[in-house]
């Protein structure tokens, strides 16, 4: 990690939980204290072997150069089993080991020393790739509440509720994952696919409307500090 790093701010990982692969302690630590402060819940591994017996995360941060086994095998092997996000980090330059890491499944490849803060950047455009896939149902139910993701319909108690295209947006973006608490940047991130520092005072006033058109306003629970979530039962 080459400069002084940008931490970010502290919501923006929102209790993702990243798997950092790294066996160069003074590197592994760097990384687990930035991405912890921006927010992240960080696991460390040191070997291929933990890499691949860790409880699945979000996303992986992973070394090429491993000591038990190639962190390429490793890329290979943990695609095979999910779509979490991968974000290769290596010392190799070489054109051959990026286009290999690329093939196997990786997400992003950044290249030793990088910025922290490119690489946050890099780690929340692979976790904006790889979520969706990970909620894949395309019909969501929570309770009386059916959000249709393919074509765009919601349903209260099987009465189809009227939506913009933004409130549909918003409402999609909470239904990928019913019960998780969103933070408001994530869930600005996402359902306007544009970065905001500004005020987020526009959010409150689309959680309004659409608490207003679904008549049933506790579906949409206000997490007081963070943002947002989908109640997830009846
Ligand atoms: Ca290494």
């Amino acid at each position: 990690v080459s400069e002084q790093p940008n931490w970010g701010s502290p919501e923006q990982g929102a209790g993702r939980r990243v798997l950092v692969v790294e066996d160069d302690e003074a590197i592994a630590v760097q990384l687990e204290r930035g991405l912890s402060r921006a927010g992240y819940e960080v696991t460390r591994a040191t070997t291929a072997a933990q890499a691949l017996a860790a409880e699945p995360p979000d996303a992986v941060i992973l070394d090429l150069g491993l000591p038990d086994l190639d962190g390429l095998a490793v890329c290979g092997q943990l695609r095979a089993r999910s779509p979490v996000a991968i974000l290769v980090v290596t010392a190799r330059e070489a054109e051959a080991d990026r286009v290999a890491a690329l093939d196997l499944g990786a997400d992003d490849y950044l290249v030793k020393p990088f910025g922290f803060a490119e690489l946050l950047a890099r780690l929340r455009a692979a976790l904006r790739r790889s979520l969706p896939a990970t909620g894949a149902a395309e019909v969501v139910r929570a309770g009386e509440l059916t959000v249709d993701l393919r074509a765009r319909r919601v349903l209260v108690a099987g009465r189809e509720v009227p939506l913009t295209g933004k409130e549909f947006d918003l409402i999609a973006v909470l239904a990928e994952d019913p019960g998780r608490a969103l933070s408001r940047q994530e869930i600005f991130e996402r359902a306007w696919d544009a970065h905001w520092y500004g005020p987020t005072k526009v959010l409150d006033v689309h959680v309004a409307a659409l608490r207003r058109k679904l008549g049933r306003p506790e579906l949409i629970e206000t997490v007081y500090g963070v943002g947002f979530r989908l109640r997830a039962g009846a």
